[in-house]
């Protein structure tokens, strides 16, 4: 008889697909200083996203605050590969908590369910607020958003190119404006304005180039 697995033998495979999403019942973890904004990114509305049975990234519909990867990979910001094991178990966020791979019920229950966003955790006074405000009039990833999710970037016209271009740099000027006059790092910046556009677009095989000072996509 096959065997059924009920418990984590910490394989570590979950931890490797990319850090959990926030939801309200983890504000206390940032009010205690476990979590803060720098081991957070944020994911915006429209961002291409992989949802928990999809095999396709979709839009996200709302913006979801999760914990980081290390550097450039999906791996869990407070997973420790040598140990294989969690550096924060005992504050972990709801979603790991509940997270048992052998069944997923509990944690798709909470998926997409009371998020967390930015603005829950953004002092009203913040000078950065406004800056977010205007990125988020003018990067707007909602009326992009079936050109980033799709798998047909080869067949984008012309016209979505420059549009997409034009994002590409609008996003990149508001985010360099607003860290230099906030002396901000990249992994608050990361928190703040979320991930660059043009990473996005390298996900659907869209890559930027400077040529002469000027930003250029190619499929
Ligand atoms: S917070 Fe801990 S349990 Fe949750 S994904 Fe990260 S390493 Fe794994």
């Amino acid at each position: 008889m096959k065997n059924i697995k009920t418990e984590c033998d910490r394989c570590g495979t979950c931890c490797r697909k990319g850090g959990p999403a926030l939801h309200i019942e983890d504000m206390r973890l940032l009010l205690n200083g476990w979590l803060k904004p720098e081991h957070l990114v944020t994911i915006r509305k429209g961002e291409p996203v992989f949802l928990l049975a999809g095999e396709n990234p979709e839009p996200t519909r709302a913006e979801i605050v999760k914990i980081k990867g290390k550097g450039s990979e999906w791996t869990c910001l407070f997973f420790d590969t040598i140990e294989a094991g969690c550096t924060i178990y005992q504050h972990r966020p709801l979603e790991c908590s509940l997270l048992k791979c052998w069944n997923t019920a509990d944690l798709e229950n909470v998926t997409g369910k009371n998020l967390l966003s930015r603005y829950d955790m953004i002092e009203p006074g913040n000078p950065v607020l406004p800056f977010i405000k205007i990125h988020e009039e003018k990067c707007s990833l909602e009326n992009f958003a079936s050109q980033l999710s799709g798998p047909h970037n080869k067949n984008l016209t012309q016209k979505v190119m420059t549009n997409l271009t034009d994002l590409v740099n609008t996003d990149l000027a508001i985010r360099t404006q607003a860290c230099e006059t906030f002396h901000l790092s990249l992994e608050l910046e990361l928190f703040f304005f979320g991930r660059p556009v043009f990473k996005i677009l390298q996900q659907i095989g869209i890559e930027m180039h400077i040529v002469n000072g000027v930003c250029r996509l190619s499929c």
